[in-house]
């Protein structure tokens, strides 16, 4: 594991009742049902190597909220997303990371009403309570890759806590959408999505695989905080190689969206 990322598990937890945001915002369609309410938490222990959102990393450069704050935020906006059919999504960042923050937030959120996601890589998925995931409608769990070596080389951490949570998602029935973000050469190996085809199909509790394909929008994002893009020189993924991925999901009775 990366020094820096690892750095983020061993800082102290926020104070009960608050947390660590990098922002929050608006979005349609890409994570969860209708409109989101979507809390971006501060801090992840994993540094993907095509991350889009390389702000959320250190939870130092978050902003301290209290649990009230966001609620009241929250509120502004409940009627117009329960109306829209959407709800509230905790994202990052790794939302587990402040794992009391984020059960909080959930069970706040489904107290008045509201459907609630979880964005999560599942490497910190041994966080979350039962409790929490009883308040949670539904879970956008990330696998990056079902090869232990690849998504070590992507992610720099270990595969196996994400399965075990995934497994453990399926076991308690929770609603799962899996994303799954194509990146030729990085990705793309046909036994490896093969495999993670064959372990979603074993699940029984997911509805989709999102296959997300790579871009390089964040290029930007990456110069203004002084980082460099590991990417820029990765093209996207051509319609020829989305087919084939999709067909491979298809072939296990995986419906990818
Ligand atoms: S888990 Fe998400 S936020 Fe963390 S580095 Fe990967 S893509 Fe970025």
């Amino acid at each position: 594991m990366l020094a820096e990322a690892a750095g983020e598990l061993r800082l102290p937890a926020p104070a009960p009742g608050t947390g660590v945001i990098s922002s929050w915002d608006l979005s349609i369609g890409v994570d969860g049902p209708g409109t989101r309410f979507v809390v971006f938490t501060a801090g992840c222990a994993l540094r993907c190597l095509y991350c889009q959102n390389p702000e959320t990393w250190r939870m130092r450069d978050g902003r301290r909220v209290t649990t009230d704050e966001v609620m009241a935020e929250v509120g502004k906006y409940r009627r117009f997303i329960a109306v829209a059919g959407g709800g509230v999504t905790v994202s990052g960042g790794e939302p587990l990371l402040q794992h009391r923050f984020t059960a909080d937030l959930l069970r706040r959120c489904h107290e008045i009403g509201l459907h609630t996601a979880l964005d999560t890589s599942g490497f910190l998925g041994d966080r979350a309570t039962d409790s929490l995931l009883a308040d949670t409608d539904l879970v956008l769990l990330d696998i990056k890759s079902a090869d232990p070596k690849a998504y070590r080389d992507l992610t720099g951490v270990e595969l196996e806590p994400t399965l075990r949570f995934a497994r453990r998602l399926a076991e308690l029935g929770r609603p799962t959408w899996i994303r799954f973000v194509l990146v030729p050469g990085l990705t793309d190996d046909p036994a490896h999505v093969d495999a993670l085809a064959a372990f979603i199909a074993d699940l029984g509790n997911v509805d989709h695989v999102d296959v997300l394909p790579f871009h390089r929008m964040a290029i930007e994002k990456y110069e203004r905080l002084g980082l460099a893009f590991p990417l820029a020189h990765v093209q996207p993924p051509d319609q020829a190689l989305l087919d084939r991925v999709h067909a491979q999901f298809r072939a296990h009775g995986v419906v990818s969206v």
